[in-house]
């Protein structure tokens, strides 16, 4: 696959190049360049309570300002969880139709716990890490940019760039030219699926080690501490103490990486600052938006998810990072100006799901809720299925597995999914426990359909389930995402560029809608595979 394709792209180079002169003038039929962004873990929310603190430069203030914002834009399926998440911005489908469930699933056929993006027939490129046999193999639908690449008839490029695998390959779809994330030394690496070996500039890049430098200097606040009324108070219990005992600013990172490891990179600024060089290095070195073909460059940015869940959604931690980003998607934005040209390429902004509140947070002001150990849940309705459960004992636990959302039952429990979807109903912390008849059933609630889009038979649990508002299953620290609540399920949709004049929208948008927007914006066809529903 890897040496034809880049055949492939040495011949479009040379066709290319001799079309641009005789046919393309005047104004453009369709952008240069589709850029979609995606932040990992990026509450709607956040655009209100930071607004008055993104920079006249910024991205975020730029594509409020001058771009279109659909201020009410969902997800509509659960589970709200990062691989779902990108397949379902990047194809427009849920994953009841392009089959990635969850971060991780049960095969029900073989038994065997499949991550999303794994493809363990392939090799990984630039790194010796096993973790990075990796592939869009377990997507089952064309995405957005494979429609364009279809309509280009591959002609056009398609890249996609992350810190996280999943960020990377699902949004560059099948026929991606290249796909690059962070291995655990914080290089991007890629695999067979792609390439037979690292591009020459990334090798150059990844040699440089930047994420070292970025590290020497520590990270401190974007503004004066007094500025930042808008999170919670810098020292405070729901927080890890990462910062020598602390978790205040300014962050020693090193000392950070002494204690937890090298990877605790990519929970700062540093995973955004790598994925951003990365993006504007595509960007230049694949000439990408520089003929009549239309490329599609994917870039999502995970240190926001990686931030949120070790520190929480109100910690000063997430709120620096984000003005942060402000400042390094305006970088973008102004660099793809000069290398593109404004109005010549079209960028649409949105997340993968939002996030929860720390309930112990809540908690400590009044609220009655706490978070919950998947292991303690397990264990608990495990006893209580035994005790009300009026079946002969057996040796196996009913409960198999929790995983994103989905309950996975031993084989001899199978039968009695229903009473046991009872049982575990009258439980903390859940509300509603379903079986799969009951979320297929026509005429089903909306919750269940919302399970419904989010379920295929093979891969998901026996049994799938809605947790109490603001219960989360995770630690004592920072926050996690999963359900079809609004912290949830509201994210961004800000797009600028190609065809978007300025405005706001109010009007509910699902998130399997947002590629098909921007292809009308853009005079794209629509995503091959979208809005089955
Ligand atoms: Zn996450």
């Amino acid at each position: 696959m890897g040496s034809m394709q880049h055949q492939k792209r040495n011949f479009r180079g040379a066709i290319g190049a001799i079309l641009i002169s005789s046919v393309f003038s005047g104004l453009l039929a369709q952008p240069k360049l589709v850029v979609q962004v995606v932040v990992d873990q990026m509450r709607a929310e956040y655009l209100i309570r930071f607004n008055d603190q993104f920079a006249k430069d910024g991205g975020f203030r730029m594509l409020l300002d001058s771009g279109f914002s659909y201020a009410n834009t969902h997800y509509n399926y659960v589970p709200t969880y990062t691989g779902p998440g990108h397949a379902s911005i990047s194809t427009g489908t849920t994953p009841k139709y392009h089959g990635i469930v969850a971060n991780d699933w049960l095969d029900s056929r073989s038994n065997y716990e499949m991550y999303c993006a794994e493809d363990t027939t392939v090799e990984p490129i630039g790194t010796v890490e096993r973790s990075s046999k990796r592939s869009p193999k377990n997507l089952r639908a064309l995405t957005f940019s494979d429609g364009i690449k279809l309509h280009t008839n591959k002609l056009g490029k398609s890249f996609g760039v992350s810190v996280k695998d999943r960020g990377a390959i699902f949004p560059a779809g099948h026929f991606a030219d290249g796909a690059y994330w962070l291995d655990g030394g914080l290089h991007f690496v890629t695999s067979s699926y792609y390439e037979d070996e690292l591009p020459g500039y990334i090798e150059k890049y990844n040699s440089r080690e930047k994420a070292m430098l970025l590290m020497k200097k520590g990270w401190k606040l974007e503004m004066a501490a007094r500025k930042y009324t808008n999170s919670i108070e810098d020292e405070n219990p729901f927080e890890p103490k990462y910062n020598e005992g602390s978790s205040s600013f300014p962050y020693n990172l090193e000392a950070m990486v002494q204690l937890k490891g090298l990877s605790m990179l990519k929970n700062t600024p540093i995973g955004n600052e790598l994925v951003l060089d990365m993006a504007e290095l595509i960007l230049d070195q694949e000439d990408l938006g520089q003929d009549e073909f239309t490329d599609f460059l994917g870039v999502s940015f995970s240190s926001p998810d990686y931030a949120g869940h070790t520190w929480g959604v109100r910690s000063r931690e997430v709120h620096d990072m984000y003005l942060k980003l402000d400042a390094q998607l305006g970088q973008l934005i102004r660099r793809l100006d000069k290398k593109v040209g404004k109005g010549n390429y079209i960028l649409y902004l949105t997340a993968d799901h939002g996030g929860s509140e720390n309930p112990n947070h809540l908690a400590d002001g009044g609220y009655n809720i706490r978070n919950y150990a998947n292991a303690d849940v397990i264990a608990q309705l495990n006893d209580h299925i035994v005790n009300e459960l009026d079946v002969p004992l057996n040796y196996e636990y009913a409960v198999a597995k929790i995983i994103n959302h989905h309950i996975y039952l031993n084989d001899w429990a199978t039968p009695y999914a229903t009473e046991i979807a009872k049982i575990v109903e009258q439980m903390d912390p859940f509300v509603h426990v379903y079986t799969a008849d009951e979320i297929r059933r026509p005429g089903a609630e909306a919750l269940a359909q919302k399970l419904h889009q989010g379920y295929q038979g093979r891969f998901s649990g026996d049994l799938v389930f809605q947790l109490q508002p603001n219960a989360i299953f995770y630690g004592p620290y920072g926050s996690t995402h999963g359900t079809g609540y609004t912290y949830d399920t509201h994210v961004p949709f800000l797009m600028m560029g190609y065809g978007v004049e300025a405005g706001k929208s109010f009007k509910k948008v699902h998130i399997t809608d947002v590629v098909d927007i921007v292809a009308e914006r853009g005079g794209l066809p629509y995503a091959p595979n979208s809005a089955v529903e």
